[in-house]
């Protein structure tokens, strides 16, 4: 397990812009050493944006940081190369499982540990480490990448990040285009990466999945954060109910409410305002 005195991620009043576009506002969200945080939002509300100004990658996507600070165990990455990110701990498994789909299962995980400055030793020990997690992907080391189902690839998506031996991992929404019990695979798997000390960024559309994987949670509408608090209160709140959890039945919510004075069931959460 990673040591709890040890500084997480501190992402500090990051703005980012894509040539004139804004697509974070004064973003600040913490990932605390061993914790697993989630980021929720719809379309379009910058979540990839944020995994992207942490992992360093946004250049390739011709955005910019113009503002704030990025310190992960207390070094500041935002201003390193995204392969200096990766040496310092920090792995991003990309929106749909971007596999190497013509390379072998093999050959995407031996990928994933070039970014690694481990010895041999530590990159087979990480190897073994993965084939635990997944077997399916020993099962299939010679098989083409392309041919794996979805799920399959998405383990392939987070093995190979694995395989550089993370004390950070951000998870681009994991459980996207997948069926009901192959999300619930991966939540499993993720709950275990988090359990063997490596701390998790997670965003998420399905928010009932993320508020029940995450400690602290925070919400992300049109590049600001509106929300953030501890999961299980998030999960009880009205607003992120209605309009993440897909909770339509107001009035018996307003029934509920009544029946119990009104505001029992109406937890208060703390919205942003500089409280972390
Ligand atoms: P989704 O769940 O749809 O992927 P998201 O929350 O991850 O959405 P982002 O992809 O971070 O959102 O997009 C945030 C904003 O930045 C959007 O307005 C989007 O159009 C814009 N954007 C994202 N990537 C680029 C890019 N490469 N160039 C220009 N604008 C971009």
């Amino acid at each position: 397990m990673s040591d709890a005195r040890e500084p997480g991620l501190l992402v500090d009043d990051v703005s980012v812009g894509y040539g004139p576009v804004r697509a974070l506002r004064g973003v600040t969200l913490e990932v605390p050493s061993g914790s697993v945080v989630a980021v929720l939002g719809g379309n379009g509300a910058g979540k990839t944006t944020l995994l992207r100004a942490v992992s360093r990658t946004l250049g390739f996507h011709g955005g910019a940081v113009t503002s704030g600070t990025v310190d992960f165990g207390g070094r500041r990455i935002g201003g390193m190369s995204a392969d200096r990110v990766v040496a310092a701990g920090v792995c991003q498994v990309p929106e749909g499982r971007r596999v190497f789909a013509r390379m072998t299962v093999a050959d995407n995980l031996r990928a994933g540990a070039l970014g690694s400055h481990g010895s041999r030793a530590a990159k087979a020990a990480a190897l073994r480490r993965v084939h635990e997690l997944f077997p399916v992907l020993a099962d299939r080391a010679q098989q083409r990448a392309g041919l794996l189902s979805g799920g399959e690839q998405q383990m392939l998506a987070v093995g190979r990040a694995l395989m550089a031996a993370p004390k950070l991992l951000l998870l681009d929404e994991p459980s996207l285009g997948l069926a009901p019990l192959m999300a619930a695979r991966i939540a499993d798997t993720i709950r275990e990466i988090n359990a063997q000390g490596v701390s998790v960024l997670l965003v998420e559309q399905n928010a009932a999945l993320a508020l029940r994987l995450a400690s602290h949670a925070y919400v992300l509408e049109v590049g600001e954060i509106t929300l953030h608090g501890r999961a299980d209160e998030l999960a009880g709140s009205d607003e992120v109910r209605r309009r993440y959890l897909g909770v339509v039945d107001e009035t018996a919510a307003s029934d509920a409410a009544a029946a119990t004075g009104g505001s029992a069931h109406t937890p208060t959460l703390s919205r942003w305002g500089g409280t972390r």
